[in-house]
């Protein structure tokens, strides 16, 4: 059993400083020094978790092999550290307030009256703790999302207060992370913000440790020391965290300021090994250097909001460091795309990708779109609502059947070639109900998908309601559509393709997920690598 330290991030100032990117970084210098880590997030909203938030407010909802609907930073936790989060590294206000508003009315309280502290706050500790209990971990990092000073904030902030007091100054620390902005008219980085910032968390009785400055310009000595002076830090530990080229430089960035170094000297854990970084700083090598550059479409209706589609941009940047390509994203609005003008707007690319979605909107542009890659052998990769985009077009243009639908989104419709499933028939509540998580998939022999994986039996995550409806299957495979993977238990299909086009994979599931920069996905690598040769021919 180890004796798991921990290090919480709060943020401030404002959001989106990256507080995600640095917890990430930060672990990936831990695990480089051989410490088994693993991050943690806290949400402080009341949905129970992202699942029916709207892409639009929260960016993509990212799934773990437990089947957790969660917040887009543990995508980057597994990216970075290339092992699986679960369940217990995303906790949210509402899922907490769920379990005391449990417990309460199973009369555990006992008839005490029910309060933030202790109630609320036991219950935050227990889960902030619940990942170092299992003895796997010497380092658990807590990211507290929102910023210090939010009224939702606050039950966190004074669990982190608790916690620090109850551990021990050995065993927990804090790490603020803030913004150092530059004022162009003075020509001066401003320290005031996170003097205040600071400020605002020492009145919740906690002192950071440890101040990562976000900025636009260098950090100078004399800043440090101000920062240092006024914020009751050493000024070794003021680190500065300047805009990187890409999110990946930054484990780079946070080494040469001693991030790791400092975080275990205050943690009291030996120094010894140094941090290679090696596949890693390959990867970034490639990365930086493409021999070749390819136009993907990316097809979907978020496109406004890019953290929607994350994980497929991230896998898209770890498979052409693979291919040394440069994969340029062309982000297109399926509500702008028409069977008569697809031709005139999907024809610079080299491969198309149909994304993930919900709903009626823009359907019809997706399947225009899959149209066209299909007739003009342009790669298609079909995901999710993607893959049931292709099975319809299919049915309605190579089959002849004219009204081939999905009953999400045409109930009456005679053809629901994409059907509810079985189990869902019943289900009431939105949140959390989808057929979710990591499932088993059997690859057929002699395939295209089984060339590429290399493997009888693959696991993917999962976050669908509907599916192919196996009564049309003999009828699609006769007409050159083959069902290539299938759930090895329930028969369901969860990849197709087109043997007769050179690159058309549909799959049910989400490859985008399990994408990691030590293991770029083999359908990204295979799709990007099938789309170069597009553009070389
Ligand atoms: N809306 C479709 C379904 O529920 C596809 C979901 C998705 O693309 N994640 O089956």
């Amino acid at each position: 059993m180890k004796n798991t330290k921990y290090v919480f991030v709060t943020g401030g100032v404002t959001s989106s400083l990256g507080k995600g990117i640095i917890a990430a970084s930060l672990a990936k210098l831990l695990q480089e020094r051989g410490y088994s880590v693993t991050i943690q997030k806290l949400d402080p909203y009341i949905n129970i978790d992202p699942g029916t938030l709207n892409p639009y407010e929260h960016g993509e909802c990212y799934v773990t092999d437990d089947g957790a609907e969660t917040d887009l930073d543990l995508g980057h936790y597994e990216r970075f550290l290339n092992i699986p989060t679960s369940q217990a590294n995303n906790v949210t206000t509402g899922r907490i307030y769920q379990s005391v508003i449990d417990k309460e009315r199973k009369g555990e309280f006992l008839g005490k009256t029910v309060q933030v502290i202790p109630h609320i706050t036991d219950e935050i500790k227990h889960r902030v703790q619940i990942l170092g209990n299992t003895g796997e971990f010497d380092i658990v990092i807590t990211e507290i999302g929102g910023t210090v000073g939010d009224i939702e904030s606050l039950p966190y902030v004074e669990s982190v207060r608790q916690l620090l007091w109850e551990l021990g100054h050995e065993n927990a620390i804090v790490i603020h992370l803030t913004l150092v902005p530059y004022l162009a008219a003075a020509g001066e980085l401003k320290t005031k913000p996170t003097q205040h910032s600071v400020k605002m968390l020492m009145q919740s009785g906690v002192s950071p440790d440890i101040l990562v400055c976000r900025t636009e310009h260098e950090i100078s000595d004399s800043i440090k020391s101000k920062l240092a002076l006024f914020c009751n830090v050493k000024k070794e530990d003021v680190i500065q965290s300047i805009d990187a080229e890409t999110i990946y430089d930054v484990p780079n960035l946070m080494l040469e300021e001693n991030l790791d170094l400092v975080v275990l000297k205050k943690l009291q854990l030996p120094q010894d090994k140094q941090p290679e970084l090696k596949v890693w700083n390959e990867f970034l090598t490639k990365f930086k250097n493409p021999k070749h550059t390819i136009e993907i479409g990316l097809i979907g209706k978020y496109v406004e909001l890019k953290d929607a589609y994350k994980s497929i941009s991230e896998a898209f940047i770890h498979s052409g460091a693979q291919n040394e390509v440069q994969v340029n994203v062309n982000w297109i609005h399926s509500e702008d795309l028409t069977v008569e003008n697809v031709p005139n707007k999907l024809k610079k690319l080299n491969g198309i990708l149909v994304a993930p979605g919900f709903g009626e909107r823009g359907i019809e542009g997706k399947i225009a779109a899959v149209k066209y890659a299909r007739e003009n052998n342009i790669p298609f990769l079909g995901i999710c609502l993607g893959m049931q985009m292709a099975v319809i077009e299919f049915s309605r243009n190579v089959l002849g059947i004219k009204d081939a639908n999905s009953s999400e989104m045409d109930k009456q419709t005679a053809n629901p070639v994409i059907d509810l499933m079985e189990e869902q028939k019943s289900v009431i509540n939105y949140g959390g109900t989808m057929r979710l998580g990591a499932w088993d998939c059997q690859l057929k022999e002699n395939s295209k998908i089984k060339s590429i994986y290399k493997k009888d039996i693959i696991s993917e995550r999962h976050r669908h309601r509907y599916e192919f409806n196996s009564t049309y299957l003999e009828q699609i495979e006769k007409a050159g559509m083959i069902a290539t993977g299938k759930n090895p238990k329930t028969d369901l299909v969860e990849v197709v393709e087109i043997p007769s086009h050179p690159w058309f994979i549909g799959v049910q599931y989400h490859p985008e997920y399990k994408s990691t920069v030590l293991n770029p996905h083999p359908l990204f690598v295979d799709f990007v690598k099938a789309s170069l040769e597009h553009s070389l021919n």
